[in-house]
């Protein structure tokens, strides 16, 4: 119930005034929101478009260059050119021959040599002593006869058995020096191990077996260094399992060896593979691949032709020379770092920054290349700062938006309630007036009526008949006078004629004369006047009816037969004139807006008490004109006490007179 009386007018009005500008600012506001967010998403799309845009670019410069690669690398002159060049290597395989490019980087052959011619029977009649008669001396003897065989594998063969039974025989400088002769017959293949691996792997194992590490670490260091070199000619399980010797004695390969060993298992890859796809027969004309060995990414190329096949074997150092250096000024313009992955998906070269989300992939399988590649923004941020910008000026300008649609609707709402407000008191103060005007004016006629019909004979009746025309007569002037007043106050052209005045005459005649206008209302004004002879600057005239009004309100504000005081006393350089009463008292909410004009209190206008609500903006223009305030103290239900405070004259040697 009270929202709906609230929505009466003037309410509705305000009501449909704010609703009808609050709504637009509202939708203007998630309109705002809604185009802050799409801002967001546009500037990620953008990040993404400009990633796919690099990456397409991307692809197709590399697809470009390994083409100008794959075409070339078989040539005699590209073979001449990049012979040497680094962290590379280049097989060529024809009908039983092979050939590598840098040939010390090819540390083992992918496939296994054939099985060697047997040269067992030879040796058996050495062996026979050997193992079962133990007779290591006649063993030795029976070998030492082979040495001069022209067959250098049965040589190998026999020195590598000498060189064991010296071993079993306990005899070990002689086995040493035995081991070195083998080595000494270098590519021999003694069961396809090249004698001069197999020779001082021998004398390693024997050093070790004796302890004497200071030799074993020096033997076995110049022998990595070799095997490292692809000094000699061996298949997969042979360079493993002396590789893995070597490891035990002297502990892992360096990072340079095991490149060189990537490159190898590149091609070792490759040759399982090919051999499993199409049983050694047929290869695909030619192919691209990249994986991970020894934690690099390596990377293959290979082509067919009848004759041969050729495999470029190259790793990242050799793919970011030649392959990827191209690609620098599409990385520089379209502001992205790239990172590939291998084909298995597992090894990543370049930027990490790249492999972190945000980015965009090109899978092996969508573009052919040997490579997954990764593209990502290089500083997203910087980019994402341009948009943000724009944004942070799309939300000043919303905020600017709502503050002035909100300010304005503020400022608007109040005018209207203001104008609402005073158009109400207006109508309020006409229907005031026009009832005040009447009251006089009806008694005025019942008693001139009266007297002209001659009813009224008696001295004493007549008497009575003009003192109450008399009075309707004064109150009439004083409303007059009042609303004139009021009329050059507002336009500010009433003048107060001031003059040393004595207070207490001017407060009591003023009380007098009001006593003897309610006299007949029954009411009673006490009057207690101290501070005889205190005086003031005042415009008589206008102080008098300033208290008259006080007076009159008390009396019209409290119940009939309630006491109204008036106490007069200085305090200072002030004379405070105060005006009691017991009645109705003002709501404190109310008590400021009591001076306003035409603003009739709630409690008054409830009881039914007429007024124009003029009284006390009167009051206040004329005490302020003397230099004075006006102060209120009321409770609702009380009663109300209304000080008029005025500074007064100093004491002077004339100061008596009026
Ligand atoms: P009015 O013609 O209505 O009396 P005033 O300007 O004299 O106009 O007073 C304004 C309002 O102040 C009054 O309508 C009344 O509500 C309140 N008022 C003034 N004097 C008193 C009083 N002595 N006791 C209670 N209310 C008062």
């Amino acid at each position: 119930m009270p929202f709906i009386s609230w929505l009466n007018p003037p309410h509705r009005l305000l009501s449909f005034f704010l609703a009808v500008t609050l709504l637009p600012a509202a939708s203007l506001v998630w309109m705002g929101w809604r185009l802050f967010q799409q801002d967001q998403v546009l500037a990620a799309q953008r990040l993404q478009e400009r990633r796919e845009y690099a990456a397409d670019l991307i692809v197709r410069a590399l697809h470009k260059r390994l083409a100008e690669e794959e075409k070339a690398f078989g040539d005699p002159s590209w073979t001449k050119a990049n012979a040497n060049a680094d962290d590379v290597l280049l097989v060529f395989f024809g009908a039983g021959t092979w050939e590598a490019f840098p040939k010390t980087r090819l540390l083992y052959l992918p496939y296994s040599l054939p099985p060697p011619e047997s040269t067992d029977r030879l040796f058996r009649s050495g062996e026979e002593y050997e193992f079962r008669s133990q007779d290591f001396a006649k063993a030795i003897a029976e070998f030492r006869r082979l040495l001069s065989s022209d067959n250098s594998m049965v040589r190998a063969g026999a020195r590598l058995r000498i060189a064991r039974n010296l071993r079993k025989a306990g005899q070990f400088e002689a086995a040493l020096a035995e081991y070195q002769a083998l080595a000494q017959l270098e590519a021999v293949l003694v069961d396809n191990i090249p004698a001069g691996l197999l020779g001082r792997r021998a004398r390693c194992a024997l050093l070790a077996e004796r302890q004497r590490f200071d030799e074993l670490r020096q033997e076995a260091k110049v022998l990595r260094a070799d095997l490292y070199r692809a000094r000699w000619l061996m298949d997969q399980a042979v360079y493993r399992l002396h590789a893995q010797d070597i490891a035990d004695w002297i502990g892992p390969e360096s990072a340079s060896e095991r490149e060189t060993l990537s490159l190898a298992g590149g091609l070792a890859w490759l040759w399982e593979k090919g051999s499993v796809v199409s049983t050694g027969k047929e290869w695909s004309s030619q192919g691209r691949h990249s994986l991970e060995i020894e934690g690099r990414l390596v990377t293959l190329l290979w082509k067919h032709t009848p004759e041969r096949t050729i495999v470029l074997i190259a790793g990242p150092r050799y793919a970011e020379q030649f392959w990827l250096a191209t690609l620098q000024p599409i990385l520089a313009a379209q502001s992205v770092l790239l990172a590939l992955k291998s084909s298995e998906g597992q090894s990543v070269h370049g930027a990490s920054r790249a492999t972190v989300a945000p980015q965009t992939q090109r899978s092996v399988a969508d573009t052919g290349l040997p490579w997954t590649l990764l593209v990502a923004n290089a500083d997203p941020q910087a980019e994402m700062d341009g948009f943000a910008a724009r944004r942070r000026l799309l939300l000043a300008g919303l905020m600017m938006i709502v503050i002035l649609v909100s300010a304005g609707s503020y400022a608007m709402s109040r005018a209207l309630l203001r104008e609402l407000a005073a158009a109400r008191l207006q109508s309020d103060f006409v229907a005031a007036v026009s009832h005040e005007f009447r009251t006089p004016l009806a008694s005025l006629r019942q008693l001139t009526e009266n007297l002209v019909d001659g009813r009224v004979t008696t001295e004493e009746r007549l008497q009575t008949y003009h003192q109450a025309q008399a009075r309707a007569t004064r109150r009439l002037h004083r409303l007059v006078e009042d609303l004139l007043d009021f009329g050059r106050m507002e336009a500010g052209a009433l003048r107060y004629r001031l003059a040393p005045t004595d207070a207490g005459t001017l407060v009591r005649t003023t009380v007098e004369e009001f006593q003897q206008e309610v006299a007949c209302r029954g009411c009673t004004v006490e009057a207690g006047i101290e501070s005889a002879g205190c005086r003031f600057n005042a415009d008589r005239e206008a102080l008098m009816r300033a208290l008259w009004n006080l007076l009159d309100n008390a009396v019209k504000y409290s119940p009939a037969g309630r006491p109204v005081q008036v106490e007069m006393a200085r305090s200072g350089d002030w004379l405070e004139i105060a005006v009691r009463d017991h009645g109705l008292g003002i709501d404190a909410r109310e008590q400021k807006k009591v001076f306003r004009k035409f603003f009739r209190g709630s409690a008054s206008v409830a009881a039914g008490a007429k007024g124009t609500g003029l009284g006390l903006a009167m009051v206040e223009h004329i005490v302020r004109a003397h230099g004075g305030t006006v102060r209120l103290k009321s409770i609702l239900g009380q009663g109300s006490t209304f000080t008029i405070c005025l500074p007064v004259l100093p004491d002077g040697p004339n100061g008596k007179s009026d």
